[in-house]
């Protein structure tokens, strides 16, 4: 690039135009080049080398490059970092470019991909574990449609939702890429605007018709406008990103509103159900609970976590299953083993119908058919098969023929390169045999050759070669090539280098050509047969993509199976009535955390009903609370996805709608002032619980001044007791709310327990009923490592405080005559539970039966003489 615009620049400029603010990969060669901002951007995020090629308007234009060989790697670090890649491609080899327009000509390139974070197929950019989704959204009428599908395996949906639940639906979808109408004034942040014309709902209607090859769509759903418009916009992107060129797509699925557990945005991530709050997979439910063998399967049950169900039938189908493979250890080892050398037969055919396929993806898709045939003959013999198992099997089979075709065709490990050939069998094409053998005919000749030609010449050092630019020669060392290079030799000179001379000769040049044309002909024999074999593949799409679905729902249910049995986790009873009986719950993460540390968690009870189904849940910080709030939460959701729950056994009444708030203080990291963000996410469970809904709220009120939010708090709770009626776990420090069990007949007052003894804190975790006592925040601070002297200057004021409230009736004086927690004013020193402590450090393996008596009467000595 010069000052002047040369031709090349004219195009680049041309292409990045077409880019608009994608990066532009401009081809050259073996390198994909970036210029001015992109190759800043693409520098800084891929940590490479910024240099300068030219000038342009008397600059140095920046530049950096990638590998043509290893560009997904880098493509894979770009789109993580955010950004879109557009590919621009040589379309035309140099040879004809100098054909068509003279020795000057410029290469022509086109963009020939866009590669962007919802529309990847390639193995090496995608999360085994986890779906791709790309999700088009926009408004009809006041109603929102929203169109989804995982490109990496063709599931695709559309559904519509009131404006007001479009935070909630994404939430649940988890796109990676979202686009909408480019004058959509609401649209969600970080969406692509793409042209208004896209989302039209008869071109969605007509295009999905195409696609599937159908006359009308009723047969796939019952489809409603905004439903097609949001279709509409969605194939129009992927036609745009893929430029014409469509991916994977299965028939869409309609989902409707009602058939999920609702939970909105902030409900899912306080509940961190396959994120956790940091990012990530680790410390979340999904990675609690997945035990899944392949990717699969993990991507199933994300998506089943993601929305649990809210039909018992389907939750007792998907809970018979894992209970069938529950009760059969040996049989789910089997099946488990089974499932883990299975290749993603999804992912491989996404791939394949994108024309992004390799020989691989091919042999994955045989290999994944021929298994799912082998566990369909496995499954099939066993007795008291559950329904759901039945309805799956069909679909492991019937794939006999392309079986055949496919393991005929191909070789046993296909590479995942096509260029060089190599992965058509032998015996599959008699013709391709014969050019193969031909090629070999000639590869042993040329070896006879040297042998000869050594003889001849008494060169032992003499050696037939072969390399990218000569093709074969013949090679001596520099001291014996006078004798070659006699004009009677029979050789001509070819290459002299520094320590050996290279010639050719007739006979070797008559082999190497007959190589040479039984190679091409050979490799564009294979091309015919892949291009044939892909056909078959795609044509059995739909077919295929079932199998993968019931054998990703197989490995669910007995990745579900064995997570139960390896922590005794129970089947939970689904019911109608409004309860919510928990016995032993645990919080999967948390226990999973301290079992790490060796430590054991407390299990606890919750049994919420009608006539008491709100619980205000008392005790110091650090108590458990927030921890017992959740894990019910979680066993709500684990057992409405069809999962066994952590618990000793648990009845739960049908949930229509899960909320979760945290009070203000723990989500400091978000935009908005924290306390308005509580009130807007409590306004909306005050609008949207139903009597139906599962609420937990936690110290909700504390983002503001202790009148405020305990006036609020007050409010609150009252609202929930006699407004939405539905079941609610209620945390708080607010000891005045307890006043609310005096009218509110179905809330009951529990807390966690703690002690303190010798100024030291005991946390119990253990659920108990009753009030708190007191708050013991002064203990969780000195426990927090608060220095000494600080602690006890907080007691002296908190006495004074106290004596002020004693004098004053204290903060909710004027709610009532009553005294509040005039016992809490006085601080008690109660003794340890010495009993539970002795039988914590009892190490049972090393006691003798005397000691062991001993012990026993010890302990009976101590009970006797300590309240429990
Ligand atoms: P709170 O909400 O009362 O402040 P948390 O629920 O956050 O308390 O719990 C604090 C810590 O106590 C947790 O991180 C966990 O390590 C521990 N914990 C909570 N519940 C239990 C339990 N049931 N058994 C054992 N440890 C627990």
């Amino acid at each position: 690039m010069t000052a002047k615009s040369t031709p090349m620049m004219e195009q680049y400029h041309a292409l990045k135009r077409e880019a608009g603010d994608c990066l532009l990969f401009y081809r050259m060669g073996d390198f994909f080049e970036l210029f001015f901002d992109d190759a800043r951007v693409a520098a800084g995020v891929l940590d490479i080398a910024l240099t300068t090629r030219g000038e342009h308007g008397g600059e140095a234009v920046p530049m950096c490059g990638v590998p043509v060989h290893s560009a997904e790697g880098y493509l894979a670090r770009l789109i993580r970092a955010g950004c879109r890649v557009a590919i621009a491609e040589q379309v035309e080899t140099p040879a004809e470019a100098k054909k068509r327009g003279g020795s000057k000509a410029l290469v022509k390139r086109d963009i020939v991909r866009f590669v962007t974070a919802g529309t990847l197929t390639e193995e090496a950019l995608l999360e085994p574990r986890r779906a791709n989704v790309l999700a088009a959204v926009c408004e009809v009428r006041g109603v929102i449609g929203a169109a989804s599908v995982d490109v990496s395996t063709g599931r695709m949906a559309l559904e519509e939702c009131p404006p007001d639940r479009l935070g909630a639906a994404l939430a649940r979808l988890g796109p990676s890429e979202v686009v909408v109408p480019e004058d959509w004034d609401d649209a969600p942040g970080d969406a692509i605007p793409r042209p208004r014309g896209d989302f039209a709902s008869d071109g969605g209607e007509t295009q999905l018709k195409a696609v599937h090859g159908v006359a009308t769509l009723d047969g796939f759903g019952a489809f409603t406008r905004p439903m097609l418009a949001a279709a509409g916009g969605l194939l129009a992107y992927l036609d745009h990103a893929g430029r014409g060129k469509l991916p994977l797509l299965l028939p869409p699925v309609a989902h409707t509103g009602e058939a999920a557990l609702a939970m909105d945005e902030a409900t899912r991530a306080s509940l961190e159900i396959v994120e956790a709050q940091q990012g990530g997979r680790a410390g979340s439910l999904i990675a609690a609970v997945d035990r899944c063998a392949t990717g699969a399967g993990a991507r199933q049950l994300a998506e089943d976590l993601s929305a649990p169900l809210t039909d018992a039938g389907a939750i007792e189908a998907r809970l018979a299953l894992v209970g069938w493979l529950h009760a059969d250890p040996l049989l789910r080892a089997d099946l488990r083993e089974v499932l883990r050398a299975l290749p993603d037969i999804g992912r491989a055919l996404g791939r394949i119908v994108a024309e992004r396929g390799s020989p691989r993806d091919l042999g994955q898709v045989r290999d994944g058919l021929a298994e799912a045939r082998r566990v369909q003959d496995h499954l099939k013999g066993k007795p008291d098969r559950p329904a759901l198992l039945d309805a799956l099997l069909p679909a492991l089979g019937g794939h006999g023929a392309l079986v055949d075709l496919l393991q005929r065709a191909l070789v046993p490990a296909p590479p995942t390169e096509r260029q060089n050939g190599g992965f058509i069998a032998e015996g599959y094409d008699a013709g391709l045999d014969e050019l193969r053998q031909t090629s070999g005919n000639a590869r042993r000749a040329i070896a006879a050759l040297e042998a000869r030609y050594r003889g001849d010449t008494g060169i032992s050092a003499l050696k037939i070669k072969h390399n990218g630019v000569l093709g074969y020669f013949i090679e001596v060392p520099a001291k014996h090539a006078d004798a070659l290079m006699a004009a009677d030799s029979g050789f001509t000179h070819r290459q002299t280098m520094a320590g050996a001379v290279r010639f050719n000769s007739l006979g070797l040049h008559e082999e190497a050509a007959r190589i040479a044309e039984a190679g091409g002909h050979a490799l564009a024999a294979e091309e015919a047969h892949f291009e044939e074999l892909t056909g078959a593949v795609a044509v059995a799409r739909e077919a295929i993509a079932e199998t993968a679905a019931a054998l990703a729902r197989l490995d669910v249910s007995a990745g579900n199976a064995e997570r139960a049995a390896e922590g005794d986790w129970a089947r939970p009873e689904i019911v109608e009535d409004r309860c919510l009986e928990i016995a032993g719950g645990r919080h999967p993460v948390v226990e999973a955390a301290l079992a790490k540390a060796g430590e054991r968690f407390v299990a606890n009870d919750c049994t919420l009903a009608p006539a008491d189904r709100l619980w205000l849940i008392g005790g110091p910080n650090m108590g458990g609370k927030s921890t017992f709030l959740r894990q019910n939460a979680l066993i709500v959701l684990l057992a409405q996805a069809g999962c066994f729950v952590p618990a000793a056994s648990a009845r739960i009444g049908l949930v229509d709608r899960l909320f979760s708030r945290v009070g203000a203080s723990d989500n400091l990291a978000r935009g908005r002032s924290t306390f308005m963000v509580e009130m807007v996410e409590t306004a909306a469970i005050l609008s949207q619980a139903t009597e139906r809904s599962f609420v937990i709220l936690d110290e909700v009120g504390r983002g503001t001044s202790t009148y405020d939010g305990l006036a609020l708090a007050w409010a609150v709770v009252e609202a929930v007791h006699e407004t939405n009626r539905c079941r609610c776990l209620f945390a708080t420090h607010y000891h005045e709310l307890s006043r609310l069990a005096e009218t509110c007949d179905a809330l009951s007052l529990h807390h966690v327990r703690a002690r303190e003894w010798k100024g030291d804190l005991v946390l119990l975790h253990e659920l108990a009923e009753g009030p708190a006592d007191r708050s013991y925040g002064l203990a969780v601070a000195r426990l927090a490592g608060v220095p000494e002297q600080v602690v006890a200057r907080a007691k002296s004021v908190l006495d004074k405080l106290e004596k002020g409230r004693a004098e004053t009736g204290g903060l909710a004086a004027g709610l009532g005559d009553l005294p509040l927690f005039a016992a809490a004013s006085v601080v008690r020193e109660e003794p340890i539970d010495t009993v539970r402590e002795r039988l914590r450090e009892l190490d049972v393996d090393a006691l003798s039966p005397r000691d062991a008596l001993d012990a026993l009467y010890r302990l009976k000595q101590d009970a006797g003489s300590t309240e429990s």
